[in-house]
């Protein structure tokens, strides 16, 4: 992920000329976001795209989460490349017209120590990147209708709201709908295309193929997320990647719930970067440990967003295998969708929906980069992340400035 030398051929901007069907400057394999923002990226730099999706529309991680670009949450490399996301991200909404808001992250704090470590990021990163709210600002934010003195003071381990952080930067998108909107705008222009019902068995230099038969391409790019073992097992195990599941569901919005900024709480604290950094973090973590084991059992990040018919998605819990199991277990469930209500000062929320959501992940980093042949590159996110970094990724996969990873 390194500025380094180029690893792979500069982008051109030659336009393939009429007469040699079915051959694209760039193929890419998967229609999740991460091939969708590689393939507006390069339409963007007038080359000629193909993507192959074996489903008939995009049903991956990329429709199922939150639609959270989690943008200041992140440090170091990764938030290098996800502030490079946010450009990309904002400029395919306009060309494509999907919903994308910068509409911001509001961390919520319920005790003096979740307050200091958003204190210590704001120190950090300044007061025009990280914007402490009070406690009666971050209950109008929430729309909660106590003044957010109310807590359970049990599972979730809330006492009343103390206050909260505004992260301006993060934007949010509706996940239902970016992924099928951008590729219907690929599919759109002059000299992008996509096959779907298309699955690929077997990549080489200059080939895909596929259940329909070969598919050429001076570029290829493998973007298939959380099934790239599937097609590359040792590849897949050298990383180290494994299946992480993810407990969903989508609630009707209290009433009065107001803000379309995502909403982070203390569980979400410890699993991002940004703030575990922070020296108030190993208090944090014993704080949370101490009345709230359950939830990080079950791995929570306790979050949500709203989308734009005003229902808000709800989660999620973290587990991890090499094949992921069917069975979504409603224990997870509830605790996560109590602990949301906990945060908005209702009783209950109303369930409109459930599902599970599989992403990619590793111990052994972030992301996989990997040449596998001259021409061939594989690319997945492996650590939950890819909305953050799909723009970011594409925009330094077309300038050479996105290194292999070990
Ligand atoms: C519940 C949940 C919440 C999340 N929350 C966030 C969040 O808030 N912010 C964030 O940044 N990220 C989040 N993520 C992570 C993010 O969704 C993923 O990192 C990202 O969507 C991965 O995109 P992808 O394109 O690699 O994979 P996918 O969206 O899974 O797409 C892969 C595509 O490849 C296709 N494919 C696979 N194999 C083949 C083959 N052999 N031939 C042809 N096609 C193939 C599949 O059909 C699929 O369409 C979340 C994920 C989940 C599940």
């Amino acid at each position: 992920m390194s500025s380094s030398t180029p690893t792979t051929a500069p982008a051109t901007t030659r336009i393939r000329a009429a007469g040699t069907p079915g051959r694209s400057d760039v193929v890419i394999v998967g229609a999740g976001i991460i091939g969708l923002a590689h393939a507006f990226e390069a339409l963007s730099n007038g080359l000629s795209v193909t993507v192959l999706d074996r489903d008939r529309q995009p049903v991956g991680a990329s429709v199922r989460n939150f639609g959270h670009c989690c943008i200041s949450a992140q440090d170091g490399e990764l938030l290098a490349l996800a502030q490079r996301s946010r450009p990309g991200w904002l400029r395919a909404a306009k060309a494509s017209g999907i919903w994308a808001e910068e509409a911001g992250t509001l961390v919520v704090a319920r005790s003096a120590t979740e307050a200091a470590v958003l204190e210590e990021l704001r120190a950090e990163r300044g007061g025009d990147a990280v914007r402490l709210r009070t406690a009666a600002e971050t209950a109008a934010l929430l729309g909660r209708t106590d003044g957010g003195a109310r807590g359970d003071g049990g599972s979730s381990g809330s006492g009343g709201l103390v206050g909260g952080a505004l992260l301006p930067a993060d934007l949010r998108v509706n996940p239902r709908e970016a992924a099928p909107g951008l590729a219907r705008w690929v599919a759109e222009q002059p000299h992008g295309r996509i096959l779907w019902g298309t699955a690929v068995t077997g990549v080489e230099s200059g080939t895909v193929h596929t259940t329909r038969g070969p598919v050429h391409g001076d570029r290829i790019l493998i973007c298939v997320g959380h099934d790239l073992d599937y097609l590359f097992p040792d590849l897949a195990e050298d990383h180290g990647m494994q299946r992480c599941r993810l407990t969903m569901a989508r609630a009707a919005a209290p009433a009065a719930f107001r803000t379309h900024a995502a909403v982070l709480t203390a569980t979400s604290m410890l699993r991002y970067d940004a703030f575990t950094g922070r020296p108030s973090a190993a208090r944090l973590r014993e704080e949370v440990q101490g009345h709230s084991a359950e939830l990080l059992e079950i791995g929570a990040n306790v979050m949500f967003t709203r989308l734009p018919d005003g229902t808000v998605l709800v989660g999620d819990s973290h587990h991890y295998d090499a094949t992921t199991p069917p069975f979504v277990d409603e224990r997870t469930a509830e605790l996560l969708i109590g602990a949301v209500a906990d945060v908005l000062g209702v009783q209950r929320l109303r369930i409109l929906e459930r599902w599970q959501g599989v992403y990619a992940s590793s111990p052994r980093g972030p992301l996989l980069v990997r040449d596998l042949a001259p021409g061939v590159r594989a690319l997945s996110v492996t650590s939950g992340i890819g909305m953050t970094l799909s723009f970011g990724l594409a925009a330094a996969t077309f300038d050479g400035t996105l290194a292999p990873t070990a």
